[in-house]
C-alpha cells in the first residue's frame, strides 16, 4: 500500500492560523528582524517569504538590506542595534553571508536570546544538554511532521542522514530528547544503506539528489525528506527517491511541499516564543551576548 503523504504546507498552515490567534491576543506585535547581505537571487526569494508570513500572522517583520562589499564590522554593528532594540523579539541573518565574512563571529553576536534561528551556540548548546532553547527552525519542523503521523518515536531506532549543524545534529538532538534510539550518518559512514534499512524512521538531510533509493527502506518506515535540489532540467527533488520509497514507507514528506513549508512556520513560531520570553522578563537562555 502505497504510504500516507504527509502534507507540510497543510500542517504549516494550521500552525501559523494557531500562531495568528495567540498573537492578536497580545497588546505588542512581536518583531522579527531579517538581515539580508549581498543580492543571492534565492536568499533574497526566501527572505521575501519570511516577510510574508511574518506579517500574515501579525508579527512586524523588517528587513535589512546591506550590500556584499558591508564590512564585518558594520555588520556586527547593525547586529548589536537589532540586540539593543527593545522593539526586536526576533533577529535572522540570513545565511549563507557572502564569501569574505566570519560567519561564525556574527552568529555569536546575535543574543541568543532573539536568536529565532537557533544558531547561536548557546541555544545549540542548551539543545544538545536537553534544556529549553530556541530550537533551529527545520528541525523542529522535521520534528512536528513526525508527530503528525502518530509514530511513538520512544524507543524506535531512528537514523539522520546529515550531520551540519543546521539540521542533522539537532534534529539527532530531538530526536533522542524524544527518546529515540538515533544513529547519524554521514559521508564517511560504511554502509549507509544497511543502516537505513534497520530504521523505523529516517530523517535525510544530504542534499544529494535522490540518494536514498526504496530498497533502503524498510516496510512501514517512516520518512521525512529534508532536501532541497534543483536539477538540470529544471526539477526540485528532496534526498529521497519519492517514487521508490512511497511503496516501502508507512509515511513519507514530498519535495516541495514537506519539511519546506515547516521551516518558516517554526521561525514565525519561535518568534513569538522569544516575544513572550523577553517580554515577560523570562530569558531561557543564558547570559546575552556581548557586543
Ligand atoms: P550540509 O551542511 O551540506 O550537510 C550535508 C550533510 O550530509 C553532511 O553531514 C555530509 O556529511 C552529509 N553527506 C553528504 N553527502 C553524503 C553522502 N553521499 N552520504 C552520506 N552523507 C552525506 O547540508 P544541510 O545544510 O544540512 O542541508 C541538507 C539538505 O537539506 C540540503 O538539500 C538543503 O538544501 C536542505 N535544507 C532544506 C531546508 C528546508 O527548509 N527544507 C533547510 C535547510 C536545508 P559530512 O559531514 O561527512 O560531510
Amino acid at each position: 500500500m502505497p504510504a500516507e503523504l504527509i502534507d507540510g504546507r497543510a500542517v504549516a498552515e494550521r500552525l501559523r492560523a494557531a500562531l495568528a490567534l495567540r498573537i492578536a491576543e497580545l497588546s505588542y506585535k512581536p518583531g522579527l528582524a531579517v538581515v539580508l547581505v549581498g543580492d543571492d537571487a534565492a536568499s533574497a526569494v526566501y527572505v521575501r517569504n519570511k516577510d510574508r508570513a511574518a506579517a500574515s500572522v501579525g508579527i512586524a517583520a523588517r528587513t535589512i538590506r546591506l550590500p556584499a562589499s558591508t564590512p564585518q564590522s558594520e555588520l556586527m554593528a547593525v547586529v548589536a542595534g537589532l540586540n539593543a532594540d527593545p522593539d526586536v523579539d526576533g533577529i535572522l541573518v540570513q545565511l549563507p553571508l557572502p564569501t569574505g565574512f566570519d560567519t561564525q563571529a556574527v552568529i555569536q553576536s546575535i543574543d541568543p536570546a532573539k536568536d529565532v534561528d537557533g544558531l547561536t551556540p548557546t541555544n545549540a548548546g542548551l539543545l544538545a544538554a536537553g534544556q529549553p532553547a530556541l530550537v533551529a527552525c527545520t528541525p523542529s519542523g522535521v520534528m512536528k511532521l513526525l508527530a503528525e503521523t502518530g509514530v511513538d518515536l520512544r524507543g524506535k531506532r531512528a537514523v539522520v542522514l546529515g550531520r551540519s549543524v543546521l539540521v542533522g545534529k539537532p534534529v539527532a538532538a530531538l530526536l533522542t530528547a524524544a527518546d529515540a534510539t538515533v544513529t547519524i550518518a554521514h559521508s564517511r559512514t560504511a554502509d549507509i544503506e544497511a543502516e537505513c534499512r534497520r530504521a523505523d524512521v529516517v530523517v535525510a538531510a544530504v542534499g544529494r539528489p535522490e540518494m536514498v533509493r526504496g530498497s533502503w527502506i524498510a516496510e512501514g518506515a517512516v520518512v521525512i525528506d529534508v532536501g532541497i535540489n534543483r536539477l538540470a532540467d529544471g526539477r526540485l527533488v528532496g534526498d529521497v527517491a519519492f517514487d521508490e520509497c512511497v511503496g516501502h514507507a508507512r509515511a513519507i514528506t514530498p519535495v516541495p511541499g514537506g519539511v519546506g513549508p515547516m521551516t518558516i512556520a517554526c521561525l514565525l513560531e519561535n518568534t513569538l516564543s522569544a516575544a513572550i520570553s523577553r517580554r515577560s522578563g523570562f530569558s531561557r537562555t543564558l547570559p546575552k551576548a556581548s557586543g
